[in-house]
């Protein structure tokens, strides 16, 4: 089935000039970003993106790391897109994760882990509509 998910490449990223690259992976691999943008999230927009792990220990500082910087999001679209980029993100740890995958590739923790995917049909629908309108995006 066609497929839009949600990118973004994360702040740590970002900041090491490996958006380039990350977005070559996600184009070889066959997936069409359909639409782009950087910006800087402010600490309630990351609160917001990242609501449903508001009592999760870790909340605070992930919402600190999704505002330390500017960060690229994109929608991405090709058949079973959301499954074909989760398995191209690879593990949450990027010690967990296989070879090949971006987070092996270029993640340096568990939190700084380079980028973040939808995981499933209806978050990529909320996640897409939080960064982009639909006149945002082509095609
Ligand atoms: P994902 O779907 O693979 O991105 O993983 P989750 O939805 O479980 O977590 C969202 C994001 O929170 C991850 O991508 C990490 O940036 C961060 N995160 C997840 N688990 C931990 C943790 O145990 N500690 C910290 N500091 N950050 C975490």
């Amino acid at each position: 089935m066609n497929e839009r998910t949600l990118c973004i490449i994360k702040p740590d990223a970002v900041g090491k000039n490996l958006a380039g690259k990350i977005l070559a992976h996600i184009q070889e691999a066959g997936l069409r970003p359909v639409a782009l943008r950087m910006l800087r999230l402010t600490q309630a927009q990351a609160e917001g993106f990242y609501a449903v792990h508001r009592e999760r220990p870790f909340f605070a500082d992930l919402v600190r790391f999704m505002t330390s910087g500017p960060v690229i999001a994109a929608v991405l679209e090709g058949e079973d897109a959301i499954q074909r980029y989760r398995k191209l993100m690879g593990a949450t740890d990027p010690g967990k994760a296989e070879a090949g995958t971006l987070r092996k590739l270029y993640a340096a923790s568990t939190q700084s882990n380079a980028v973040h995917g939808s995981d499933a049909p209806e978050t990529a629908r909320v996640e897409v509509a939080y960064f982009f309108s639909s006149i945002d995006q082509v095609g």
